[in-house]
């Protein structure tokens, strides 16, 4: 170990000084809460990539809204989590594309905690096909949740996340949003269309302080990866450079950097979180 070199163990951080050839002395201090007193709403927070991100950001002593559709159970299950450890946490149901159900959702963050600082735009589904089978239905499916859901929420929290110190606003875009995928028409369309939304929705918080990023991870090991075919998988993990599919963490790691104080100079941006593949 070097001089000076932290280590961790019981939640605490530690800096270990040599004072003397072989003597060594432990100061304790403070862990560092990087979210502490910040609110932060992540939609799709009851599973796959959501969950971690919300469980991390409650890591960082965050007030965290694990917003979820039908998962009740698991939402409740990740809001325990987080109320065990220095963060604290609601599970708040709300369809992501219903206005409605939005609006109620922020009367519910507002009742708890007085408003939020971040929104982290995470829920998402697929409705795959190739385009010639492609109904109106799956398309139409697909930008109600992915779209939809990402105006809905944006909108209804635009005013906190402009008034908030530093306030942050993360969308989950995809790679296949950069590349196109086979039988992803609508996915694809709609997490491309995340980059055209967040770099003008960058420029136009950014009088107050406050912005908006994409992250755009690669293939996640999730259940929205269970349902693509092992043969697709296989020809999927031929392209990634690292040679394997992201984790949720490797994922959540990069939003806690964008949600966090340390990005504060950085809006409008695509972080591409994707074992290097090109795009
Ligand atoms: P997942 O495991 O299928 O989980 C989806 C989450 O979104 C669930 O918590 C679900 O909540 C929620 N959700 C879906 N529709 C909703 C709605 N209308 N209103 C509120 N919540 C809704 O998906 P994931 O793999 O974690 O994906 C999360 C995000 O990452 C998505 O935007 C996805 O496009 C993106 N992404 C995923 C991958 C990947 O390989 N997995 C790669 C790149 C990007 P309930 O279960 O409560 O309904």
């Amino acid at each position: 170990m070097h001089m000076n070199e932290p280590f961790f163990d019981d939640g605490c951080e530690h800096v270990v000084r040599h004072t003397a050839p072989g003597r060594r002395t432990v100061d304790p201090v403070e862990t560092i809460m990087r979210l502490e007193d910040k609110t932060c709403v992540v939609t799709g927070g009851s599973r796959g990539i959501g969950r971690a991100i919300a469980e991390t950001l409650g890591e960082e002593g965050a007030n965290v809204v694990v917003n979820y559709r039908s998962s009740e159970a698991e939402a409740y299950e990740v809001a325990e989590g987080i109320d065990d450890g220095p963060g604290s946490a609601i599970p708040v149901q709300a369809d992501v594309s219903q206005l409605d159900e939005v609006r109620s959702m922020y009367e519910a963050v507002d009742d708890v905690y007085g408003g939020a600082d971040v929104l982290v735009n995470n829920a998402g589904l697929t409705r795959d096909g190739k385009f010639e089978n492609m109904t109106r239905e799956d398309w139409e499916q697909v930008m109600e949740v992915n779209l939809g859901g990402v105006f809905n929420c944006t909108k209804t929290f635009f005013d906190d996340l402009c008034e908030a110190d530093e306030g942050r606003l993360v969308n989950i875009s995809s790679v296949v949003g950069q590349q196109g995928n086979y039988g992803q028409a609508n996915y694809a369309t709609t997490k491309s269309g995340l980059f055209g939304f967040t770099r003008t929705i960058a420029l136009e918080m950014a009088g107050s302080g406050s912005t908006a990023n994409c992250v755009a991870p690669g293939f996640v090991k999730t259940d929205m990866l269970e349902t693509v075919p092992d043969r697709v998988k296989e020809k999927i993990l031929d392209r990634i450079p690292l040679s394997r599919f992201a984790t949720t963490d490797d994922v959540a790691g990069i939003v806690r950097f964008v949600a966090g104080p340390d990005s504060s100079y950085m809006t409008g941006q695509i972080l591409a979180v994707n074992g290097g593949m090109e795009w």
